[in-house]
């Protein structure tokens, strides 16, 4: 087992236990997976089954009478990230898609998506972005009008993971307007078999990732489907993110952890000058860099998760520093493995092209490096 984990004082022997088997499970059952990621719909389908037979959906996929546990999420996103972006996205939206569900939906709603999502028997995805509503999420306009015992929705999300795959959607949307403009949020769950939803595209990344725009026009969603009290979306959307930032930094912390062990590897390996890259002191020096980097970085997301885990309260601020520090942090650590794989690093189809690629959307999504740094100095001007 990785030793990081073990020198923590983060954690449970439950938690080292778990860290230690996904760590296996992901030898055996994701990596071979992942050099075949051609098909990200059948993957992120496949994904899914695998990650519920071996029941590790329930880490992500909260229950409205258990103890959300964060630090088991980080693990475990961390673990997958390791050898699949692909399949930490499977994993993590089916927890995004129902935390607001777990939390306050109408009881029969709760169990019947929650149980589904945990199962792996139903994908579930988190429908909040729009065009013109991006890291302002106040600007959202779709809209949700009450209509006898239904709420009628009409607009547009874009950006959405899991669009097209997805069973079902946690949508945000405005169902009033607050003087100024901003928008009176609602959460409503969402079947993909609803008369007047679409996938209006599916949009192609830069790395494999099922996402795209989706449209509501006259979508009726029966009454009961409304997540929580009316008005009360922003905050559910603000919840379900506040929890799973510090997992984003997990993530990236898998990424670059790999990242490190494939140049470890090269630098051991390859010779120029007579002598191993290992040897060339401007390659110790990135080297160097990069295990610092990456320890500083985990080392935020575990206290980050650990706080959360164990506070009454929000721990906003740990979470977005930890967010925050270990996306930038990755993209650092993955450029410098580029630069030690020379051209070998560009190669298509190389891990750590692939890694170059599929770190760069974890700054962008659940709030940008720049609202991070938002959320941070707002923070500690209230502390
Ligand atoms: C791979 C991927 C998956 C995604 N999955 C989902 C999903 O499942 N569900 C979902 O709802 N959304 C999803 N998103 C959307 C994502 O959350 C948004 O892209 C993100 O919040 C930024 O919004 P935007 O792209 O509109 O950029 P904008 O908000 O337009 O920002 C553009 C730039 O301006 C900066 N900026 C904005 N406001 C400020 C400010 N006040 N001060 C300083 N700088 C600012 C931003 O940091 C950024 O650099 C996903 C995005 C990606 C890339």
């Amino acid at each position: 087992m990785d030793k990081f984990i073990d020198q923590l004082p983060f954690f449970t022997p439950e938690h080292r236990n778990l860290a230690s088997a996904v760590a296996s499970f992901v030898e055996e059952q994701i990596e071979p997976r992942a050099i075949e990621e051609r098909d990200v719909d059948g993957g992120t389908r496949d994904y899914v089954s695998v990650l519920a037979s071996a029941g590790l959906l329930r880490y992500a996929v909260a229950s409205h009478d258990k103890r959300f546990d964060v630090r088991s999420l980080c693990l475990i996103r961390e673990a997958l990230a390791y050898s699949s972006a692909l399949a930490d996205l499977a994993f993590v939206m089916q927890g995004l898609g129902t935390y607001a569900i777990s939390q306050a939906a109408p009881e029969h709603v709760r169990d019947f998506w929650v149980l589904r999502a945990a199962e792996g028997r139903a994908i579930a995805a988190f429908a909040l972005t729009e065009p013109e509503a991006g890291s302002d999420v106040s600007a959202i306009r779709t809209t949700a009008q009450r209509d006898g015992d239904a709420w009628v929705i009409d607009g547009s999300k874009r950006f959405i993971s899991n669009a097209g795959v997805a069973d079902f959607y946690t949508v945000f949307a405005r169902t009033g307007t607050q003087t100024g403009g901003r928008a009176d949020l609602s959460a409503f769950v969402v079947s993909a078999r609803m008369p007047g939803f679409t996938v209006v595209e599916r949009t192609e990344m830069i790395s494999p990732h099922p996402i795209g725009e989706i449209a509501f026009n006259g979508c009726r969603v029966p009454a009961e489907d409304m997540v929580g009290p009316e008005g009360d979306g922003f905050v559910l959307a603000m919840r379900t993110l506040d929890t799973f930032r510090a997992s984003v930094g997990a993530a990236a912390c898998g990424m670059a952890r790999r990242a490190l062990d494939e140049s470890l590897r090269y630098a051991a390996n390859r010779k120029q000058f007579g002598r191993l890259l290992a040897e060339h002191q401007l390659i110790q020096e990135k080297l160097a860099d990069m295990i610092t980097e990456l320890d500083a970085a985990r080392l935020l997301v575990y206290r980050a998760a650990y706080l959360k885990d164990i506070r009454t309260g929000r721990a906003s601020r740990e979470a977005s520093e930890a967010k925050l520090y270990a996306t930038e942090a990755a993209g650092r650590i993955i450029d410098q493995a580029v630069q030690i794989h020379g051209g070998a690093g560009l190669v298509r189809g190389s891990v750590v092209e692939r890694l170059y690629r599929d770190v760069r959307a974890l700054r962008i999504y659940e709030g940008t490096s720049e609202i991070q740094k938002l959320i941070i100095a707002g923070q500690l001007l209230k502390e």
